[in-house]
């Protein structure tokens, strides 16, 4: 007899073996979906992961039910990977299936089914398939299982995956987050009837009676960018910019001159327009073009450390164009994919519809639909961007990978497990399958850096931005200063305020920068601006109020709170915290004429909000835009003329070994915002520590010292890249017995992994209680010379142990392997 290892998408860490029924022998191969039975009268969607003779021994092995595919729809390649990630990342294979694959692939008995609102044609619809639609009108949701017991058979899923493709039903989780694309109305001219100059006479011939229509079309056709072609532009940036009314451009429409289009931005489209020619490259940038390839020939990954603007997208695209012509596929990671709508644009104007877009946020239809494209062997999709998740689509024959702001931590899963890492899985994709890799960025992550440094990635930079463009001035505001001379206007340095006055007059946009990442509030001297750090650690304290005590949360050091600065001796220290919100409400007050809108967690819970926002901003609706790091990452906005970065001792006294890393790439990047076309932009950063390094680095654009003083920090710390990190986090509603579960896994670890890893902790980080749940977190560090895989083993060892005692059944633990 036959058996086959499934995996199945539960938080297990083992495969379950089921026998082959004969009669399915034939039809099943490694990669296909199989419903197996689970539990007690489950049945749950697996995936073929081996086929052999084995009966497993510890249980009687039960039969297969169903294949779903007649080919694999996982191939061996992507099995590969989930069993990598499943390994280095610490996680369970059945988590690995649960993130890779597209709900749509994986129905379980309690996947919950709806029609759809599509027409059904039920000539279309077998006798089973009718009764499902027929019980749904009856009652809107049913899951699997009813579905199960309505039709009177055990394995209902092959016809509700037809039904599925058919796009009769809809699955509920779909439906929850269905991806409601935001809709903009753009304005062109009606083409087919006025395709050249000579006929647009004719068009002014019929609103010759309204001056208004009249100038609106002339406004039109002479905007630089006009063309009788594929030239349109947003209706509200037309009116606004050129101070037309709504109601003229609509009679433009009414009378057919002009076309009205609501465009789609979020969702991907099919490209309509002409298909471009790749920019030619300056001279700087083909010689890293050049660079760029032999690091390639030398099967090194290449790291592109080049200014913002400097054409980093440009390059790419030539790579891209050379992997096509190579006929391979490109896969293009971004850090998020609801920043992407301007990319996708330049994709498809010059590679058309060959630009598929994955993620996670769209809905099942169009990740499967991307997914089944490229398991044909000539689909429609060569370029695939996406963000983390589209590392796991089915690719045959990818020839190039890009990760695009490669030190962003948003690659990293934080929860659930899987926790990995999407550069570095990229990384170990193109080290296995020789597929060339470039990670891109301004601010290029400490570890990458390092690792071009050491001659395992070749190092390609670009400082200057095109065109000759001069990057944004930056200054620093040195608030110990103007709080002493009483200059400041409340939370605002002078400097910033008569910038942001400057602007406003001049009606151009200013940013507002507010990291308030920090939750337990920093002790920080209001005199010197001095904060606490570890001696151990080289991280800040954290001022816990309940025990009055610094703490450190790496590992574990205490120090009481004395009354004066330490470095200063006055008694003038305090919590240091104000958030955007605050920042709001004072801009407000002084400059209560000005239009301001806030971007933070808060402000856009509700789904649209981020892109209302930041579309608002983009049509000049709003003056002023204050956020926290939301508003750094990869916007182009065109009339900023000032930033502020409002506390840039709050980012550099976060309690983290990155937080120097993580300031300087974060100003950086909000600096990046200001003046990116006409004019110079200004940048002001508000400071207690004017001379701190880290704002030097910033002032001077100089990556390089940071690098350098970073890297001596990391090694006489024992943080990556010298030593790995791995996080153990522990949980559970008792106190006392998370203490004694996280003592009792951490001392036994620190017992055997004596002579290769430091073992720190356990301690309560910043936010100790969530959801009720007491959180507490061990940290080791281990030297690069021990082996990876035995230290693992170690830490699966005592966790084992921890969850065979019954008293520590409840404690729930996470492990992050590489925590960013
Ligand atoms: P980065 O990705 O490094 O921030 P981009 O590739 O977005 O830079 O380039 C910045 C701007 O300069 C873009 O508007 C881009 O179209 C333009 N640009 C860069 N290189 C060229 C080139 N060789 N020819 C024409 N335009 C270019
Ligand atoms: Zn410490
Ligand atoms: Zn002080």
């Amino acid at each position: 007899m036959n058996f086959a290892d499934i995996i199945i998408p539960v938080s297990l860490p083992n495969l379950f073996t089921y026998f082959i029924p004969e009669e399915l022998e034939e039809s099943i191969f490694i990669g296909c979906r199989v419903i197996v039975p689970f539990g007690k009268n489950k049945l749950y969607t697996g995936i073929v992961k081996k086929i052999h003779h084995l009966p497993p021994k510890e249980y009687q092995a039960k039969g297969i039910e169903h294949v779903l595919d007649n080919h694999p729809i996982v191939l061996q390649n992507q099995l590969k990977l989930w069993d990598w990630i499943a390994d280095y990342y610490m996680a369970n294979i059945g988590d690995v299936m649960q993130m890779a694959l597209p709900s749509g692939f994986k129905l379980v008995s309690e996947t919950k089914i709806l029609l759809s609102d599509n027409i059904v044609n039920f000539d279309e619809l077998n006798d089973r398939e009718f009764l499902v639609v027929e019980a749904l009108q009856i009652q809107p949701l049913l899951s699997i299982q009813e579905i199960s017991q309505i039709l009177g058979i055990k394995s209902v899923q092959p016809i509700i995956k037809t039904l599925l493709e058919k796009g009769v039903i809809w699955i509920e989780e779909e439906v929850q987050q269905k991806f409601k694309a935001k809709i903009e109305d753009y304005i062109s001219l009606n083409y087919q009837k006025f395709p050249n100059p000579e006929s647009l006479q004719n068009a002014f011939q019929l609103i010759k009676k309204s001056v208004k229509q009249e100038d609106a079309l002339l406004r039109l056709v002479s905007l630089p960018s006009f063309n009788y072609n594929d030239f349109k532009i947003k209706k509200s940036i037309f009116c606004k910019d050129y101070l037309i009314d709504s109601s003229t451009v609509n009679q433009l429409i009414k009378k057919e001159i002009l076309i009205f289009e609501a465009v789609t931005t979020d969702r991907i489209k099919n490209y309509q327009g002409n298909i471009q020619e790749i920019p030619v490259l300056s001279e700087i940038q083909n010689t890293a073009l050049i660079q760029i390839k032999l690091g390639f020939e030398e099967q090194k990954p290449v790291l592109l450390h080049g200014v913002t603007g400097s054409g980093k997208t440009e390059i790419y695209f030539h790579l891209i164009q050379n992997a096509l012509q190579q006929n391979k596929q490109v896969l293009y990671l971004l850090p998020e994919i609801a920043l992407t709508s301007q990319l996708i644009n330049r994709l498809q104007k010059v590679f058309g519809n060959e630009v598929g877009v994955y993620h996670s946020k769209f809905n099942i239809h169009e990740r499967v639909e991307i997914w089944n494209d490229l398991l044909l062997p000539n689909g429609k999709f060569k370029i695939i961007i996406g963000a983390r998740s589209a590392l796991f689509l089915p690719f045959q024959n990818l020839g190039l990978i890009i990760v695009d702001e490669e030190h962003e931590n948003t690659y990293k899963q934080f929860d659930p497990a899987p926790r990995y890492h999407a550069r570095d899985t990229a990384i170990y994709l193109s080290f296995t399958q020789k597929i060339p890799i470039i990670l891109g960025s301004a601010t290029p992550s400490i570890d990458s850096y390092y690792n071009a440094k050491m001659g395992k990635y070749a190092l390609v930079e670009l400082n200057k931005r095109y065109g000759g463009i001069s990057m944004p001035e930056i200054f620093c505001a040195d608030l110990s200063k103007e709080k002493k001379q009483k200059t400041m206007h409340g939370l605002f340095s002078d400097l910033l305020y008569k910038e942001i006055e400057k602007a406003l007059e001049n009606k151009e946009q200013v940013i507002l920068f507010q990291n308030r990442r920090g939750y337990a509030p920093i002790l920080e001297c209001d005199v010197c601006g001095h904060v606490e750090k570890c001696i151990r650690c080289d991280v800040s304290l954290t001022y816990h109020k309940h025990s009055n005590l610094l703490r450190c949360h790496y590992c574990g050091h205490m120090e009481e709170l004395s009354v004066t600065c330490k470095a200063c001796g006055s008694v003038e220290t305090g919590f240091k915290g104000s958030g955007t919100e605050q920042i709001e409400e004072e801009f407000a007050k002084f400059f209560p004429n000005a239009k301001i809108a806030r971007l933070d967690l808060d402000t856009t819970k509700k789904k649209y909000a981020y892109q209302e926002i930041i579309s608002d901003f983009e049509d000049a609706k709003i003056d002023v835009l204050v956020g926290t790091q939301m508003i750094t990452k990869g916007l182009d906005f065109n009339k900023v003329s000032v930033v502020g970065i409002l506390n840039a001792d709050q980012m550099l006294s976060f309690p983290d070994f990155r937080s120097f890393e993580r300031a300087f790439q974060l100003m950086l990047q909000v600096a990046g915002r200001a003046g990116r076309r006409d004019k110079r932009g200004k940048v002001i950063i508000q400071s207690f520590q004017p001379h701190h390094s880290v704002i030097k680095n910033v002032m001077e654009y100089d990556y390089l010292s940071l690098y350098n003083s970073e890297i001596i920090n990391r090694r006489n710390f024992y943080y990556p890249p010298f030593y790995r990190l791995i996080c153990i986090t522990f949980k559970h509603l008792n106190k006392n017995v998370l203490d004694a579960a996280a003592e009792g896994v951490s001392s036994g670890l620190r017992a055997s992994l004596k002579d290769f890893a430091l073992v720190l902790g356990p301690e309560y980080p910043a936010i100790s209680r969530i959801n009720n749940l007491y959180h507490k977190k061990t940290y080791i560090k281990i030297s690069k010379k021990a082996s990876i895989t035995d230290i693992k083993s170690h830490i699966h060892q005592w966790i084992n142990k921890l969850k065979s005692d019954n008293s520590y059944k409840q404690v729930r633990f996470n492990i992050d392997v590489d925590p960013q």
